[in-house]
């Protein structure tokens, strides 16, 4: 087990249970460190409740009264709760530090080279992709953050020289006085979550904590495509690298002629890669970049991009059925990210859409409907996308019960060479209970055809 090195706090409020609070409470008590644990709800927490109080901790459930910010040093505050919640305003007020997670994976992980990969877009991939060439290349390292595993009980298993791949989401990245990755990476930075952070500034500054403690010494990865990055890195002291989709960037990882390069050296042909999608052309950028500073090889990286069909749900290549090609991008829940998945194909497609209506129209959509050539509709949606098909002359238009049924229809009427895409442009819950639910009814109807 790892120490909790460096921790000056004698006091800790645990702000909110789930998974990471629990995780870090654990952490802090095994480290001798008193801790208070507060969580609004009570019903889903009492096994954790019993399990924590069983360990030493003091805990509160139920209600938020002021009195737990008695004797406080440090608030350890769980990232889905927001800065207007009244235990959160008492702490700024009283000038009590407020961390995240993060911080103690930090402080946990002080022996292990860590590396924070952070963006509004293409985390979860760019990780992966790193994960997967650092692996392939026969290096050691855990995966955490953003990702689904609690860093901070990944950090506290961390063995030998394994290194720490870390997703971190803005949340996340709120609230850090020490965390330093050797190697970080900023992807882009796009209007987000504004409803948390209150103004684009503040958005953007949490995102710019990743490299905030970072020196000359560590490695920044940034976009160089994206103005807004490449402003807000001027304030870095860190050791620059540039990537872009668009420009040759001699010190950095760069496309020319349908070549990835890094800083000079050809890395693959993106004829051969697996991945498809301009944006994921960024992220490959990246995640190679990252995966070359940590020790990955040239064979290691080729390898992994002439396999690597996508994270599941993203624009996943899920089969070629008698020269039909299916795609699984049941995550596209907004209008965007369906724009970038059907720009990511020139060939005839199929376009399998529908969901809750946000009241929103799908105009926006028509400029990239142009190699569409049937759309299969289904879900409260149907109806207004029948409309924007009209509008786009698309012969076959079918309003379907649900994505299982749509499938087989779209199987029905494709021919060689087609695309039959799942991309849904709205957000799963009338008819399902997550994306990831509909984009799993979707690999399943596609093996059925199989
Ligand atoms: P995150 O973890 O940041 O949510 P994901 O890798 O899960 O990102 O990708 C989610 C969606 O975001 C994708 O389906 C795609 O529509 C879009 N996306 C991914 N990478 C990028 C990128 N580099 N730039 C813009 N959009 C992207």
């Amino acid at each position: 087990m790892n120490e909790l090195k460096n921790f000056s706090y004698k006091h800790v409020l645990v702000l909110g249970l789930a998974k990471s609070g629990t995780a870090a409470a654990k952490v802090l008590l095994q480290n001798n460190i008193k801790v208070r644990v507060n969580d609004y709800n009570t019903g889903e927490n009492s096994k954790i409740v019993e399990e924590l109080k069983s360990q030493g901790a003091e805990v509160i459930v139920g209600s938020h009264p002021i009195s737990i910010l008695e004797d406080i040093d440090v608030v350890v505050k769980n990232p889905g709760i927001h800065y207007d919640n009244i235990i959160v305003l008492e702490a700024i007020n009283r000038k009590i530090p407020i961390i995240t997670e993060v911080e103690l994976t930090s402080m946990l992980a002080s022996n292990h080279d860590i590396i924070g990969i952070t963006g509004s877009n293409g985390k979860t991939t760019t990780t992966t992709l790193v994960a997967e060439m650092l692996k392939r290349s026969g290096q050691k390292m855990k995966l955490a953050g953003n990702i689904g595993v609690a860093s901070i009980e990944v950090a506290q298993n961390l063995e030998g020289n394994e290194k720490l791949v870390l997703e971190l989401s803005s949340f996340q990245l709120m609230g850090i006085q020490t965390f330093r990755p050797n190697v970080a990476a900023l992807l882009n930075l796009f209007e987000a979550h504004l409803d948390y952070h209150g103004t684009v500034d503040n958005y953007n500054r949490a995102k710019m904590n990743i490299f905030k403690n970072q020196t000359e010494s560590d490695f920044l990865i940034y976009n160089a495509d994206d103005p807004i990055v490449r402003e807000v890195i001027k304030e870095a002291k860190s050791t620059l690298i540039p990537f872009s989709a668009k420009t040759v960037q001699p010190d950095g990882a760069y496309v020319l002629d349908g070549e990835i390069y890094f800083k000079g050296e050809k890395i693959i042909s993106l004829t051969e890669v697996v991945l498809v999608g301009e944006h994921n052309v960024e992220n490959i950028l990246a995640a190679l970049s990252i995966s070359i500073l940590n020790g990955a090889t040239k064979e290691g990286i080729q390898f992994v991009l002439k396999t690597f069909s996508g994270v599941k749900h993203r624009l996943q290549f899920v089969a070629k059925i008698n020269e039909r090609l299916f795609y699984n991008d049941s995550k596209a829940t907004n209008i965007l990210a369906t724009q970038k998945a059907l720009t990511s194909f020139t060939q005839p497609t199929i376009l399998l859409a529908g969901g809750l209506d946000r009241g929103n129209s799908f105009d926006s959509l028509l400029p990239d409907l142009k190699h569409v050539k049937a759309m299969i509709l289904f879900g409260e949606t149907a109806p207004k996308l029948v409309g924007l098909a009209k509008k786009a002359n698309i012969n076959i238009v079918v309003k379907v019960k649900d994505v299982t049924e749509a499938t087989k229809v779209a199987f029905e009427v494709s021919e060689k060479g087609d695309v039959i895409l799942l991309s849904p442009a709205c957000a799963s819950w009338d008819q399902y209970k997550t994306f990831e639910e509909r984009g799993d009814m979707f690999i399943q109807a596609v093996h059925i055809l199989a």
